[in-house]
């Protein structure tokens, strides 16, 4: 497609969710990973003071964080300690959130959920409620799992999955998923013979297939089949999605830009998006 549709339907993007992975908040040596999130940060508050756009922020990156606070180099199994580690990590990354955005004026609001939360309606339009009114309020709602308390059965699996539920509770026109790589390919990218896939139009099964030659590095959770779950999920409601590097210099800009960065994912034409 154009790029001219690109932009006709970026351009119509007012609520957007940013989904940052664990290898963008942090460094090779898990610590936050302070300037590509203040830059994140900056990019974010631009498209909210043109009072155009609300953006809520999904932040993966607790547990890497934590463990390098507690000066953990290897990441632990047991449920214990990567709850440990994630309670510690959790206010480091805040911490940091908190400060950039409030340098350019805006408040931030953390939002910690649990699978539970999306099965239950009445938890469901609570959590719809309290979101909004941040929104209403101008503040940045920065979301993450609670992951210091949840268990098997209260666990999202991982953030591209919370974040594409986001877009549907909010009902948001837009999933950007930052991440540790470019996009989707259609060979594993170390092989050689990889093509770099640009936009989707549709799930067919060739691109469902893909999961396999993607293999992103697993710092985090989810790897690229995951995020293709996600962009399924949110595309089959009408939104757009977007898979992008989140180390890229001004990533955000030139996605909202509509220049050819990351795999853009479009609407399902029965999707009912305009
Ligand atoms: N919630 C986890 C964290 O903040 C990450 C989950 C994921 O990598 O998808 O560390």
């Amino acid at each position: 497609m154009k790029k001219a549709e690109r932009l006709t339907l970026l351009n119509s993007c007012r609520r957007l969710v940013i989904k940052i992975g664990t290898q963008v908040a942090t460094t090779a040596d898990n610590r936050v990973d302070t300037s590509t999130l203040e830059s994140i940060v900056q990019q974010v508050a631009e498209l909210i003071k043109t009072g155009q756009r609300q953006v809520i922020l999904v932040t993966s990156g607790a547990v890497a964080a934590g463990m390098q606070v507690l000066g953990w180099k290897k990441r632990p199994t047991s449920l214990n300690y990567l709850q440990a580690a994630a309670s510690v990590g959790q206010s480091r990354l805040m911490r940091v959130y908190e400060r950039s955005f409030r340098d350019l004026g805006l408040n931030v609001g953390q939002v910690l959920l649990t699978r539970d939360i999306f099965r239950v309606a009445t938890r469901r339009a609570n959590a719809r409620q309290t979101l909004k009114t941040l929104l209403e309020f101008g503040v940045v709602p920065i979301i993450n799992e609670n992951d210091s308390v949840a268990v098997e059965e209260l666990k999202f699996g991982d953030n591209d999955t919370l974040a594409a539920l986001v877009t549907e509770l909010l009902s948001a026109d837009l999933l950007l998923i930052l991440t540790g790589v470019r996009g989707l390919y259609d060979h594993d990218p170390r092989s050689g013979r990889a093509h770099f896939i640009s936009e989707v139009t549709e799930f067919n099964e060739k691109i469902l297939a893909l999961t396999g030659a993607n293999s992103a590095s697993r710092k985090g959770l989810g790897g690229i089949a995951s995020k293709l779950q996600a962009a399924q999920h949110v595309t089959r409601r009408g939104a757009v999605c977007i898979i992008a590097h989140g180390k890229r210099p001004s990533v955000i800009r030139s996605v909202m830009a509509g220049k050819p960065v990351g795999t853009f994912f479009f609407p399902a034409p029965d999707s009912g998006s305009s």
